[in-house]
């Protein structure tokens, strides 16, 4: 089959990791016979060197015109760099958020999974990290407190300051689906977390996951508190298999369980809509303190182009096939320097990408 994958490769790192994923899915294409047709896409800083803005619509209508959206990082370093000195709505970020928007990329999807080649970078005890974790936060993306109508306000001479949190039930109810899907072909466990004792959209969103629950009888649903959650992230991950919550919720809860995996560079993430389309991109952002030095880790980066294979393309065997490879190179002891350990064989980018590459 032949697909259409649009590039962002954006800025730091990003277009050196982005290569070296493209480089493993071309080892994929031939393979198994398919062929990746990469259009790339300008967003960021390297948008707004060219256009003065970090996301045009042209840029837009490419990804829409995609199977799927595979993208670095984007942003510099935001005390020094020019970029960090324009209004907000014309910074990196701004492209970003915008693209989730245009797309309607309402589910994001961050799996957290400890490598046991990788346990000592992981900071929890050894009792506790036991024979590892595997589970994945399901974020709502594009609702909650960070859409929410916001003012600052004096009030007889008081600031004051205002967001809402809103949902309706068809935001609930999509992305709860969404975790079911993934609990389904996982360990068929859905953890949904929330602030249910406190927040009436908390209590909505208890009753349409239970109402969404009824159709995936094979799947187990529990619900959490938030800050129960937070603490269970650390006292006993191997609990969870799929982490569903809103917004604000899931930005938190998910950098604490990439911080007890132990390496930023390792995880993956998708952002997915109602179709079959999704943008997909490392956890980290665009490291520009070591950017153009041929460092990074790509790993994050070609985990999350299985992942593409895996939710845009239902290419389930060769996404196992990079997880696979990825494995092996771990096993077999190579390192970016950000993992190293030792009596490990450290490789720079271009050799990890070489080496997961040649295990296809
Ligand atoms: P960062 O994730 O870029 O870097 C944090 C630390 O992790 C740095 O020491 C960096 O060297 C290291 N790191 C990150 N990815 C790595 C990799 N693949 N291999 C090895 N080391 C890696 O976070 P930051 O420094 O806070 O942000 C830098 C820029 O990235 C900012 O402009 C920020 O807004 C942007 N950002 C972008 C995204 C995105 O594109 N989705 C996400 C987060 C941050």
């Amino acid at each position: 089959m032949n697909y259409k994958v649009a590039v962002i490769s954006g800025d730091g790192i990003g277009p050196e990791i982005v290569r070296e994923a493209k480089k493993v899915l071309d080892a994929v294409a031939e393979k198994y016979g398919h062929s990746f047709q990469y259009k790339e896409v300008l967003m960021g800083g390297a948008s707004i060197d060219v256009h003065g803005v970090p996301l045009t619509e042209e840029a837009i209508t490419a990804c829409k015109n995609a199977d799927a959206v595979l993208m670095g990082s984007i942003g510099g370093n935001t005390s020094t760099s020019p970029w960090y000195q324009l209004p907000p709505e014309k910074r990196p970020e701004a492209g970003l958020l915008k693209l989730r928007k245009s797309l309607n990329l309402f589910a994001n999807v961050r799996p957290a999974l400890l490598y046991q080649e990788l346990k000592a970078a992981c900071p929890l005890k050894d009792e506790v990290i036991g024979n590892g974790f595997d589970l994945v936060i399901m974020r709502e993306l594009t609702g909650g407190l960070y859409f929410g109508e916001r003012k600052t306000i004096e009030e007889n001479g008081i600031r004051k300051a205002c967001d809402t949190l809103t949902y309706d039930e068809t935001e609930i109810r999509r992305v709860a689906k969404r975790a079911f899907d993934i609990a389904r072909k996982r360990r068929k466990k859905v953890t949904s977390v929330d602030k249910a004792n406190v927040l009436d959209s908390s209590r909505l969103w208890r009753k349409v996951v239970e109402e969404v629950a009824k159709d995936y009888p094979e799947v187990t649903l529990e619900h959490m508190l938030v800050d129960n959650c937070a603490m269970q992230l650390v006292k006993d991950p191997a609990q969870f298999d799929v982490v569903l919550t809103e917004n604000m919720f899931g930005d938190i809860l998910s950098d604490e369980a990439s911080m007890i995996t132990g390496s930023i560079g390792m995880l993956a993430s998708a952002s997915l809509n109602n179709t079959k389309f999704g943008l997909y991109e490392p956890s980290g952002g665009s490291a520009p303190d070591i950017a153009g030095k041929n460092i990074a880790n790509p790993i994050a980066t070609i985990l999350s182009a299985a992942m593409m294979l895996r939710f845009s393309f239902d290419l389930d065997k060769e996404a196992d096939a990079i997880e696979a490879a990825v494995q092996k190179v771990l096993t077999e002891g190579y390192r970016t320097g950000d993992i190293m350990s030792d009596g490990c064989k450290q490789v720079n980018t271009d050799e990890m990408g070489d080496c997961i590459a040649a295990r296809i």
